[in-house]
């Protein structure tokens, strides 16, 4: 057996020396009553303060597969401020993989980058893992759903009384109702105290191995701010808008069983989302705020998704690095914050001088740059194709839609939901025709590009961006222009394109070419935050829309989250992001 981990930033251990794998079986799954409590439940969720290696999950999730039946489903949120890398989560528990038939390795596979936010990880068709990489001080207060279980593992309260604080006491209180279970391995009295007094019953229990005492409790308080709605979910649902927000949507819906329509006025990827290559980047703010919990985990999503679908089709994903040049003060501050305030690991997200960023590009910079490794570019023409392919029906026009008694009709059919995904459009329908909307035209220019660009092996950002070539040719942009509203290709706009992209990098701009372009609309709101939920004072109407000029990130994001709350799943981002998000934002 391997010597036990240890947290660096603790300097205590993840789990017992005795054995792990029997502690974690005995304090948290026996002595929370596990697997009793869920038998019969169509949906338990479970919340654990510290996510360390990922023993605790692995055993509930194998338990929990092993004793209930296929309808079962479990949500399993755990908060963790120092991820560790799914290397170490695999080497830390090869040891015991045997012990759970497949499981390690496939939470090795999907686990997310090491970046801050709530990381949705379906590990399998029972089970969806709400990983939280944050501190739990900050993110257990934007939990909405009620837990039916807590498994309290933070190291000993001595070495990280962060993790038992009173704020931590109180919201477990707050998402508790009757019944609802504790464990934790320690009996600390400052611990036990806290947890009565969110109104826990407390009981000692005898600890694992040498350790002498633990405790369990139950809560005692009877109330109904909880009750999670029973209605019956859409199963009909019409799609109106066939770009990347529609078909993000209709590839998530479909994993929930719904029988989809997708309605496109021009076809598939005809508007905004036909370009042959998007870059896909986070929306980079100087604090971590909704934006920076919404994009940091659209990017995780983003990046493990199309490196799955890339392996299985012939998407063209190019996850090559992307660099963020550093060409005036005001992005060096905000960069360096972000480095700072968003919680990525520097594997993922680092400031690099001009001579590195040079050698990671290949080509001459004279500018420092935010590197993001990760970052890269797909074709979203392709996504859009492949994301709707098992979609049954894509139908040509829309008009009205009606609402009737339990859902809508839309071109003469009946539907249980209807979801606007359908950009600026959504303005024509009088239910949604109140948003702030504007349409911004982007146009891209393609190039054919020399030897001396052809080394450049990332793509830049620097205000346009310009991508890295493929068989000679690059894709650099964007224009942004609120106040034209033809989609005429323009050369001045060509020109624009080469001119930012020469200020920061002549040397790959000597002997550019033009061989077409394409100009389409961006759709955003007035405040530039996507617009993504329910549209209130309408039953089943839904919204993802104004996704602006980062519409790879949070129409993936956006269509997890919505799929979850058409289905009334428990939600997978925090309130303040669904708060942000939300389309009744606008209605004062
Ligand atoms: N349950 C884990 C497992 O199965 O491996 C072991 C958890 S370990 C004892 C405690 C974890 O809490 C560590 O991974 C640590 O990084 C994390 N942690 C400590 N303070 C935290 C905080 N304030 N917020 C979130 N996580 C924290």
């Amino acid at each position: 057996m391997t010597e036990t981990p240890r947290s660096p930033q603790f300097d205590d251990i993840y789990f017992s020396v005795e054995d792990g794998l029997a502690e974690s079986r005995y304090v948290f799954l026996e002595k929370n009553n596990l697997p009793d409590s869920w038998q019969g439940r169509d949906r338990f969720v479970i919340a654990e303060t510290g996510f360390g290696t990922g023993l605790n999950f692995l055993c509930t999730w194998t338990k929990f597969e092993e004793t209930t039946s296929p309808s079962q489903h479990l949500y399993y949120y755990s908060f963790e401020k120092f991820p560790i890398s799914a290397q170490n989560i695999r080497s830390y528990l090869e040891h015991w993989s045997s012990e759970f038939r497949g499981r390690l390795e496939r939470l090795v596979d999907l686990y997310p980058l090491c970046i801050g936010g709530w990381h949705t990880v379906r590990v399998s068709s029972k089970v969806t893992l709400i990983l939280i990489f944050d501190d739990v001080n900050r993110a257990i207060p934007e939990i909405s759903c009620p837990i039916d279980c807590w498994l309290l593992d933070g190291h000993a309260p001595a070495k990280n009384p962060d993790m038992w604080s009173e704020i931590v006491f109180h919201h477990i209180g707050r998402l508790s109702k009757k019944g609802t279970r504790l464990a934790t391995f320690t009996a600390a009295g400052f611990v036990r105290r806290g947890l009565e007094s969110a109104g826990f019953s407390i009981h000692k229990d005898r600890g694992f191995g040498r350790k002498r005492d633990m405790i369990t409790g139950v809560f005692r308080h009877d109330s109904n701010r909880h009750i999670f709605s029973l209605q019956s979910t859409p199963q009909k649902i019409a799609i109106i808008g066939g770009g990347l927000a529609g078909a993000c949507l209709a590839y998530v819906l479909q994993n929930y069983r719904k029988d989809i329509t997708v309605f496109e006025r021009s076809g598939l990827a005809s508007g905004g989302s036909g370009n042959i290559r998007g870059l896909y980047n986070p929306r980079i703010t100087a604090h971590r705020g909704p934006e920076a919990d919404l994009y940091s985990v659209g990017f995780s999503l983003a990046y493990k998704l199309f490196q799955t679908i890339s392996q299985e089709s012939d998407i063209s994903f190019i996850p090559s690095g992307t660099l963020h040049i550093i060409n005036d003060e005001t992005k060096e501050k905000r960069y360096l914050s972000f480095c700072k305030t968003w919680g990525w690991h520097e594997n993922h997200a680092r400031i690099i001088n001009s001579g590195e960023a040079s050698g990671v590009a290949s080509v001459d910079l004279s500018y420092p740059a935010l590197y993001l490794p990760d970052a890269g570019s797909v074709s979203p023409v392709q996504l859009v194709n492949h994301l709707t392919k098992d979609v049954g029906r894509v139908l040509k026009n829309i008009g009205v839609i009606i609402p009737e008694t339990d859902g809508w009709v839309v071109e003469g059919e009946k539907f249980d939901a209807v979801i606007l995904a359908n950009g600026y459009d959504v303005l024509k329908f009088e239910q949604t025709a109140f948003l702030p909307l504007q349409q911004i035209r982007g146009q891209v220019t393609h190039i054919k590009t020399d030897l001396v660009y052809q080394n450049l092996d990332i793509n830049l950002c620097y205000g346009g961006y310009a991508s890295l070539a493929q068989n000679g040719e690059a894709v650099i942009g964007s224009t942004f222009q609120n106040w034209i509203s033809d989609l005429a290709l323009r050369t001045d706009d060509d020109n624009e394109n080469i001119a930012k992209l020469h200020a920061i990098a002549p040397s790959i701009t000597r002997e550019i070419k033009v061989t077409g372009g394409r100009a389409g609309f961006r759709c955003a709101a007035k405040d530039r935050a996507p617009v993504i939920g329910r549209v209130s004072g309408f039953h089943n109407l839904y919204l993802s829309t104004a996704h602006g000029s980062h519409g790879i990130l949070s129409s993936l994001i956006g269509a997890y989250y919505l799929a979850g709350k058409i289905c009334r799943q428990p939600s997978i981002l925090p309130s303040s992001v669904e708060t942000y998000l939300s389309p009744n934002r606008f209605h004062k």
